[in-house]
């Protein structure tokens, strides 16, 4: 039995130099994750040393004082990961998420049904560095709707889920040689225990000439601060993002692979439900 981890060094840069706070996990994924729900302690208990309240699952909210990457200490192990992640906002997903957070189905989920407007934006970044028609993997990728160049390119996508893939996107044949022009892998690493061995798994999905796009979102806790500030006791409460990058970081992450840095891109959108900014690293296996 793999056993749940709490991080003891930077999920980036390996630094051992934490700063430190007490959060709550949000019952949410407490309850999918853990099996864990809220309790109430009412002086019906009769203890003398706690107080009538709230118990919500505890955790800590830990920050690289080298990298700034700011992240959750539970570590899920991949059994967890994928009671948290089953059926992903499928309707026993949405439904239960509605008892811990009402509003949900009616809003948020609304929000990912379709393709997001911010992609066009992120293919008009990226097509000058690819041919015309570019073969495309995208590692993560769900449905792949939200491929970059869906529907202009050869778009292959690997996914856990296994979710029935939106036109044009074909699965991806995990024992093919690897020539794709553009190895695609966003919003991801904000969710994941281990980034750097996502990245390593990576690698050999990259021929010498292949581009990775890398694309995590620029959380707002993070833009709104100077670099060095310390978030942690800012941090009170974590949800399904358990990592949240600065942009030394995510380079910090990469530099530990052996990838280089051809580009990055911050990425403000707002559609209309949501406002955000993503956080992308453009990475090749040379120097380019
Ligand atoms: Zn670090």
């Amino acid at each position: 039995m793999k056993l749940m981890q709490l991080a003891d060094a930077c999920i980036c840069c390996g630094g051992h130099d934490l700063a430190s706070s007490p959060a709550v996990l949000m019952p949410f994924v407490a309850s999918r994750a853990l099996g864990q729900e809220p309790l109430e302690i009412t002086a019906e208990w009769g203890l003398r040393d706690l107080r009538p309240g709230m118990a919500y699952t505890l955790c800590h909210s830990l920050q690289c004082r080298a990298c700034g990457a700011l992240f959750l200490d539970y570590r899920f192990t991949p059994a967890q990961m994928a009671a948290l992640y089953e059926g992903y906002r499928g309707p026993a997903y949405t439904q239960q998420r509605e008892r811990f957070e009402p509003g949900y189905a009616a809003t948020v989920a609304q929000d990912y049904t379709r393709r997001h407007a911010y992609i066009a934006e992120v293919e008009a970044w990226l097509a000058p560095r690819l041919p015309e028609r570019p073969l495309i993997l995208d590692w993560g990728g769900g449905d792949g709707s939200n491929t970059p160049f869906l529907g202009r390119a050869r778009v292959q996508v690997h996914d856990i889920s296994g979710a029935a893939l939106a036109e044009g996107a074909e699965r991806a044949d995990p024992h093919a040689t690897p020539d794709h022009d553009l190895l695609v892998c966003t919003q991801v690493l904000e969710h994941v225990a281990d980034p750097l061995a996502v990245l390593q798994e990576l690698l050999p999905l990259m021929a010498p000439h292949t581009l990775l796009y890398l694309e995590v979102p620029h959380e707002a806790l993070v833009r709104q601060h100077p670099p060095g500030t310390d978030l942690t006791p800012r941090k009170r409460h974590w949800h399904e993002h358990v990592n949240f990058f600065t942009e030394n970081s995510l380079r910090r992450l990469a530099a530990r692979t052996g990838l280089c840095v051809a580009d990055t891109l911050r990425l403000p959108f707002d559609n209309g439900a949501r406002q955000g900014e993503v956080l992308s690293l453009l990475l090749t296996k040379e120097n380019p």
